[in-house]
C-alpha cells in the first residue's frame, strides 16, 4: 500500500513555459514508458477503490478525460472491473452527446459525453493525468451528474496544489499521487 511519490516524480519531465509562458508542463510520457512506474501508477490510482472495506464502494464506470486521461483511466477500469467512458473534446464523439464549456490552465473549450454512456444511479470514478485549476474535472463532474451518475471520486496522477483545483470540486473525494 502507498506509493513512493518521489520515485514516481522522477519519471515526470517538467517543461518550463510550455505551452505558454508561466506554465510548467508535466510530461508523463517517461512514466508511461516505464514498465514499473506505469504499473505502480495504475495500482495506486485504483487502490482507494480496491482496498478491503473501501469507503467508496463499487465502481460501475470509470471516466477518462481526453487525451492523457484515457491512458490511465482505461487500465484502471480494467483493474476495477468497471466500464470505461470517454469524455472528449467537442466534435469527436459520433453519437448523441451532452456538452459542457470548460476552462483549463492554458485554454478553454467544450467537453462532451455520450448520452447513453452512464445510467441513472451508476457509481462513477473520474480520472485525468493532471488536476490544475479544476476546470476540466468540474466540467466532467457536471456531465456525469447530468446523466444521473453518482460521482464517488476523482483520481489524478499529478496535482498542482498551488492552483487550488480542489476548491472547484467541493464535496468530492479526490486522490492524487504526486503533488507540486
Ligand atoms: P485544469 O482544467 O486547469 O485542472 O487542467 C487540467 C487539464 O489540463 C488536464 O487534462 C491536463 O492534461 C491539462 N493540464 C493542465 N495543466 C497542465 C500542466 N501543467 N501539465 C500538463 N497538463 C496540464
Amino acid at each position: 500500500m502507498g506509493i513512493d511519490a518521489e520515485w514516481l516524480r522522477a519519471h515526470i519531465r517538467e517543461l518550463p513555459d510550455h505551452p505558454e509562458p508561466g506554465v510548467s508542463f508535466k510530461d508523463i510520457t517517461p512514466l508511461l514508458a516505464s514498465t514499473e512506474a506505469f504499473a505502480a501508477t495504475i495500482d495506486a490510482v485504483s487502490e482507494p477503490y480496491t482496498a478491503p472495506n473501501s469507503e467508496h464502494g463499487e465502481i460501475d464506470k470509470v471516466i477518462g478525460i481526453e487525451a492523457r486521461g484515457f491512458m490511465i483511466a482505461a487500465p484502471v477500469a480494467y483493474r476495477l472491473g468497471a466500464g470505461f467512458v470517454p469524455v472528449r473534446k467537442a466534435g469527436k464523439l459520433p453519437w448523441q452527446v451532452e456538452s459542457e464549456a470548460y476552462t483549463l490552465e492554458y485554454g478553454a473549450g467544450e467537453l462532451e459525453l455520450h448520452r447513453d454512456s452512464i445510467a441513472e444511479g451508476e457509481r462513477v470514478l473520474i480520472i485525468d493525468d493532471v488536476l490544475a485549476t479544476g476546470g476540466t474535472a468540474s466540467a466532467s463532474v457536471r456531465l456525469a451528474e447530468r446523466l444521473g451518475g453518482n460521482v464517488v471520486g476523482l483520481g489524478f496522477l499529478i496535482e498542482l496544489a498551488f492552483l487550488g483545483g480542489r476548491d472547484r470540486l467541493p464535496g468530492h473525494a479526490i486522490h492524487s499521487l504526486v503533488r507540486y
